[in-house]
C-alpha cells in the first residue's frame, strides 16, 4: 500500500494539480472523464515538436525513420502491455469511439437482416449508437442486456438474449458510471458457443485492471490514451488478427493502400490496412510515456490504493442520512469496483450542486454523463460523479464531503 508521501510525490509528477480554480486549489475528482498528464508525458511532447516532427512510413530521411521507429516502439509497447499476441493486431484511432465505429462499420457486410446485436443498459452513448446505425441500416435487432437496481448486469437475461441470430455482442469492461466490473470473460465464453463475436469497451479498465487479450480471447478490445494519463484524441482498437485480416479497411487514402492505379486499388496489411491517412504521431509516441509511468506505478498498487479511496468514500457517504443522499450502483465488495461514484443530493439538481462544488475548486462530472439510457433507468435527468484516480487522496473526499453539506446549506436557503 502507498504511504501519503508516496502519493504526494505521485502527485508532484502532476503540474496542473497545483493550479487554483476561484483561488481554491484545484480538486480534480473527474477521472472517468479524462485524466491528468505527468510530467514525463507533458515533457515528451516538446521533445518530439523540438526533436523529431516529421511524417511517418513515407521518407526515408533521418527524421521520419526516428518518428517511425519511437511510433511502432509504442505499438509494441501496447501490445505488451495487454498481451495480445501479435504487434499487427494493435490499431491506432482516435479513441475508444472511433474504435467502435470502425469496427460497426468494418464488420457491416457481415450483418443481415434480422441478424441481432447484444448491448447493455448500462453502455455509454459511444458503445449503443454505432450499433443502433448499424441495425438500422441492415434491418438488424439490437437487443439490450438490463441491469439490476444496484447496476450490476443481469446475466441470466443475457443468457436468454444470446442465440445464432448474435453476431456481435458489445459491453463495457467497466460503466463509467456506476463502477461496476461486469463479468466479461463469461459473457466472451457464452458469446463464442454462439458463434457471435464479442467487443469489449475498456475504456475505464485500461489504467486499473490488468489485461491479458490473450486469455480474455476477446475479439476487440477498445480504449482511450486519455483515460490512462495520456493524451487527447488517440487510442487503439485491439482485434483479432484472423478477424482484422477478414474485415473492411475503415477509411480510404494514404497509408493503407498496397498499390494504387486509377482503376484499381489493393490494401497494405494490418494494422495499416486500418490507418488511414497521418495517424496521431505525437500522441502516440507520448502514451508510450504515460504507460511508462502506469506500468512504473504498478496496475495492482493503482487497484489497491483506489480501493482504499473508495472505502474512505463509502464511509463518508454512510455518515449521511439516506434520505439525503442516493449512490447508484452499490456493491459490498468494493474489489468489485472502480473507485467511480455517481450519486445525487436528493433534495436538488445535480447542475445545482455541480455548479457551487466548482466554485469551491472541485472539479465533478454533473448530467447524463454520456449515459442516457442509464439515466432513464435510474429515473434521474442527471448525476454528480466523482471519480478517483492514483493521485488524489483522502484529504480531498475529506474537502468534497465536507463541501456537499456546504452546498446544501447554500442550496436551502
Ligand atoms: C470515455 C469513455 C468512452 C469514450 O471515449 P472517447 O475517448 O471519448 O472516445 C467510451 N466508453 C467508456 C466506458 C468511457 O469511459
Amino acid at each position: 500500500m502507498f504511504s501519503e508521501r508516496k502519493i504526494q510525490e505521485i502527485r508532484n509528477q502532476f503540474p496542473i494539480l497545483k493550479e487554483k480554480i476561484y483561488s481554491n486549489p484545484l480538486v480534480y475528482i473527474d477521472n472517468a472523464a479524462t485524466t491528468q498528464n505527468p510530467l514525463k508525458v507533458i515533457k515528451a511532447y516538446k521533445y518530439y515538436y523540438t526533436k523529431i516532427n516529421s511524417n511517418v512510413h513515407r521518407g526515408s530521411h533521418f527524421l521520419s525513420i526516428k518518428a517511425t521507429t519511437k511510433m511502432e516502439n509504442v505499438r509494441k509497447k501496447i501490445r505488451n502491455f495487454i498481451n495480445a499476441k501479435y504487434t499487427s493486431e494493435i490499431l491506432f484511432t482516435k479513441g475508444t469511439t472511433e474504435s467502435i465505429n470502425l469496427v460497426a462499420s468494418s464488420i457491416s457486410f457481415m450483418i443481415k437482416k434480422g441478424d441481432e446485436i447484444i448491448i447493455s443498459c448500462a453502455e455509454h452513448h459511444s458503445n449503443i449508437v454505432p450499433w443502433q446505425v448499424l441495425c438500422n441500416k441492415k434491418e438488424a435487432i439490437l437487443k439490450i442486456i438490463p441491469i439490476n437496481e444496484n447496476g450490476k448486469l443481469k446475466i441470466e437475461d443475457f443468457e436468454l438474449l444470446i442465440s445464432y441470430k448474435t453476431k456481435i455482442v458489445s459491453i463495457s469492461h467497466v460503466s463509467n458510471i456506476l463502477g461496476i466490473i461486469n463479468p466479461i470473460k463469461y459473457i466472451i465464453d457464452k458469446s463464442h458457443e454462439y458463434g457471435s463475436y464479442v467487443l469489449i469497451d475498456g475504456a475505464q479498465a485500461i489504467s486499473n485492471i490488468d489485461l491479458d487479450m490473450q486469455y480474455l480471447d476477446v475479439d476487440f478490445y477498445v480504449f482511450s490514451a486519455h483515460k490512462m494519463y495520456g493524451p487527447t484524441g488517440i487510442g487503439v482498437l485491439y482485434g483479432k488478427k484472423s478477424i482484422l485480416n477478414k474485415i473492411n479497411p475503415y477509411q480510404f487514402g494514404g497509408e493503407m493502400i498496397k498499390n494504387v492505379s486509377l482503376k484499381k486499388t489493393t490494401y497494405s496489411e494490418i494494422p495499416f490496412k486500418f490507418e488511414a491517412g497521418t495517424p496521431n504521431i505525437v500522441g502516440i509516441i507520448v502514451w508510450g510515456k504515460a504507460i511508462e509511468f502506469v506500468e512504473d506505478i504498478g496496475i495492482s498498487n493503482i487497484k489497491s490504493y483506489k480501493e482504499k479511496l473508495s472505502k474512505y468514500f463509502i464511509k463518508r457517504l454512510n455518515s449521511i442520512n439516506e434520505n439525503e443522499i442516493e449512490l447508484y450502483g452499490k456493491t459490498k465488495n468494493l474489489s468489485k469496483k472502480l473507485s467511480i461514484f455517481s450519486f445525487n443530493l436528493k433534495k436538488f439538481h445535480c447542475f445545482d450542486v455541480g455548479s457551487i462544488l466548482d466554485r469551491l475548486g472541485i472539479a465533478v462530472r454533473t448530467g447524463h454523463l454520456c449515459a442516457q439510457p442509464l439515466m432513464k433507468f435510474f429515473n434521474v435527468s442527471g448525476m454528480i460523479r466523482a471519480s478517483f484516480s492514483i493521485y488524489n487522496t483522502i484529504k480531498e473526499i475529506d474537502y468534497l464531503f465536507d463541501s456537499l453539506l456546504k452546498v446544501k446549506k447554500i442550496l436551502k436557503n
